[in-house]
């Protein structure tokens, strides 16, 4: 837990990043998290799962931004990013976070922001997942996207199993027929907002994932753990549900082993494929998640 928070914190530091960065070799392991910086690192990266019958989601991995220029920018660059894949044929949606969207400066300004992005998508029959970010997050993200999902229906969302809230709100958004991606959470919350204990997230991430499954629509899995999947598949099993009404995802690098087994046992999995220049704080998460990362870091590191 402590390892947890420590390297959670050292997500946001600048000069911890920097320190970082001067190592060649760092820079080189955390290929196997991020895709690359640019666009076509990310559809390379895509191609390669296409080829394995996975498909993907783009996430850009913006930088904190701070003024309505910026967020025009990050519109313009899932504008490309769009463009792309319609371009190269690949099979992927992409996933944003509102808060590169202007979520922070104006719920209108990203709300407007966001329809670009959906519109645009909605031409090619794409789809576009709204990301959910820390706690304090929440409420606006959802409310953005309720707006988004009266005028369209190509906009899904995410649900953290770790909030004690998560229950009311696969409630409201099922109401709607929001398309839902189940995942456990990935910021450090307090014990005020979030489940401090794994096996409570654990156990509130079952009971979403059969209320989801239960709905009839179709959603996300996110996960990695294969207690969770095999609930999913078992829970599939018994009510019926056959493997093309939901879908696996996981993260880019992430138990490779696993989404190849998962598709040659037939099931969906879809592999979220971030990019961009501001990868350093999306890395740290994933050393957090799993400190035993730290030990193949420092492994390549030495080697490099
Ligand atoms: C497609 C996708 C989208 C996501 N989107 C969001 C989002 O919008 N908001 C959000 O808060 N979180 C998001 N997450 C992150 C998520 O909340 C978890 O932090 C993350 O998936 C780890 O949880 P887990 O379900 O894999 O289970 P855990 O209990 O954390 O892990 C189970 C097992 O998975 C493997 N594993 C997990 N993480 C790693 C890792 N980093 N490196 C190596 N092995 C690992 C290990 O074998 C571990 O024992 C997303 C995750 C996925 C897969």
């Amino acid at each position: 837990m402590l390892t947890r928070n420590l390297l959670l914190y050292l997500s946001e530091s600048r000069r911890f990043k920097s320190f970082l960065t001067r190592f060649k070799a760092f820079n080189n392991v955390t290929k196997r998290f991020v895709a690359g910086e640019q666009i076509s690192d990310a559809a390379e990266a895509i191609r390669q799962l296409n080829g394995k019958g996975i498909t993907a989601s783009f996430d850009h991995l913006g930088e904190s931004i701070k003024s309505e220029a910026e967020t025009r920018d990050e519109v313009n660059e899932y504008l490309r990013v769009l463009e792309a894949i319609d371009k190269h044929g690949l099979d992927s949606n992409v996933s944003v976070k509102l808060t590169q969207l202007g979520l922070d400066i104006d719920p209108d300004l990203c709300i407007e922001n966001a329809r670009k992005i959906v519109e645009r998508a909605a031409i090619s029959n794409n789809f576009v997942r709204i990301d959910m970010e820390d706690s304090t997050k929440t409420e606006a993200t959802i409310h953005v996207f309720e707006r988004l999902r009266r005028e369209m229906d190509n906009v899904g969302i995410v649900i953290q199993s770790y909030l004690y809230r998560s229950a009311k709100d696969v409630e409201r958004l099922l109401e709607m027929g929001a398309r839902i991606r189940l995942c456990k959470g990935a910021y450090s919350e307090p014990a005020t907002v979030a489940y401090p204990r794994k096996a409570d997230v654990d156990a509130n991430y079952v009971e979403l994932m059969q209320t989801l499954l239960d709905s009839e629509i179709y959603h996300g899995i996110a996960t990695h753990d294969e207690a969770m999947i095999a609930a999913t598949k078992s829970y599939a099993g018994k009510r019926g549900i056959s493997t093309d009404r939901f879908e696996f995802q996981m993260l880019f690098g992430i138990r490779r082993d696993l989404q190849e087994k998962l598709i040659k046992e037939g099931y969906r999995v879809r592999v979220y494929v971030p990019y961009g220049r501001f990868w350093y704080p999306y890395f740290m998460r994933r050393l957090a998640e799993r400190p035993a990362n730290i030990g193949f870091v420092l492994r390549n590191m030495i080697k490099g």
